[in-house]
């Protein structure tokens, strides 16, 4: 983007943009190192059904330990490895971590009463678009030692607007061995409504969006019947509900009489190291 002189000149004239081209350089660069020497890590956040507030799995979030920068979020760094192709050896890596700790929940809980955990692990267009992703994932699953109904893998809507075969085939192999496939930040991609029966998904991931005009109680009548419309749609065609980006009582309970399957959120628990689901899904079960 700032590969032309006119480009440089420009950036040259406003010092706050250059130093933040600088940062982006230096963290592209950074990227291979960094996976090298163990500087990620991953933090789970629960997802929690509506109806019984039983704890059902985690979404697996990467963050970057950087060692002048501190903790970097995934928005600072995921497009700088998709940019650079390091996203595939780093999600990869991203699903083994997950999947492996998925395996250490489903040993210590057992089943459950609300059946076993289950980890969902963020995909980004570049990995789908990649040939290795199915076998590298029926691999990542044999290595663990389980089932493969025990992942889900988060596509974003945006990613598969507009997806050809090509694209979709990989995804319908994993669906068919048993991967569940949900659509994140839905709502959010206009994409045609129609065109969901097409996608080899099993769950829609209603974008935070919609969660935050719940905030008041009771909500804009348009939002809700917005909401009740997708929730509707979902179920005829037999996906389940998720909304993320819940934050208070208020919106769980309003988001649970609209009909909506899991939550996720600050109101239940932040993104945090694997033990504290561990304790969520105990005390969970525990009453
Ligand atoms: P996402 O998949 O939509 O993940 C949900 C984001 O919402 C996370 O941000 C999470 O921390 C945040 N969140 C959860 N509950 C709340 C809440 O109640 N309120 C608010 N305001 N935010 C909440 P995070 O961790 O910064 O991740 C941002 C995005 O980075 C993710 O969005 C996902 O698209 C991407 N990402 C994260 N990990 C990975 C990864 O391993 N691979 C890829 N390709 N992308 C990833
Ligand atoms: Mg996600
Ligand atoms: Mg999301
Ligand atoms: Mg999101």
């Amino acid at each position: 983007r700032a590969k032309s002189a006119g480009g440089n000149r420009f950036e040259l004239a406003d010092p706050e943009a250059d130093a933040r081209a600088i940062t982006r350089h230096g963290l592209t660069t950074a990227l291979p190192a960094a996976l090298d020497r163990g500087e990620f890590f991953i933090e789970y956040q629960p997802l929690v059904h509506l109806g019984d507030g039983s704890v059902r799995g985690a979404e697996a979030l990467v963050r970057w330990l950087h060692p002048q920068h501190g903790v970097l979020g995934p928005d600072r760094f995921i497009p700088l490895a998709e940019h650079t192709g390091l996203i595939v050896p780093l999600g990869r890596w991203v699903m083994e971590q997950s999947v492996r700790q998925a395996r250490e929940w489903r040993e210590r809980h057992g089943d459950g009463s609300s059946g076993p955990l289950r980890i969902n692990v963020n995909l980004s267009p570049c990995q789908l678009g990649h040939p290795g992703l199915v076998q590298d994932t029926v691999d990542i699953l044999e290595r663990a030692g389980v089932t493969p109904d025990a992942l889900c893998l988060e596509v974003t809507e945006s990613a598969l607007i507009g997806a050809d075969d090509d694209l979709l085939k990989p995804l319908r192999r994993l669906a068919d061995m048993g991967v569940d496939i949900a659509l994140d930040d839905f709502g959010t991609g206009y994409s045609n409504l129609a065109n969901l029966r097409r996608l080899p998904v099993s769950v829609l991931k209603l974008d935070r969006s919609f969660t935050q005009g719940m905030q008041q109680f009771p909500a804009d009548p348009v939002d809700l019947k917005i909401v009740e419309g997708i929730v509707a749609l979902a179920h005829s065609l037999d996906l389940a509900v998720t909304v993320e980006g819940v934050e208070t009582g208020a919106q769980a309970e309003q988001l649970r009489i609209l009909g909506c399957d899991t939550a996720q959120g600050w109101y239940y628990a932040r993104p945090g190291p694997p033990d504290r689901l561990h304790e969520l899904a105990l005390a969970d079960a525990t009453g």
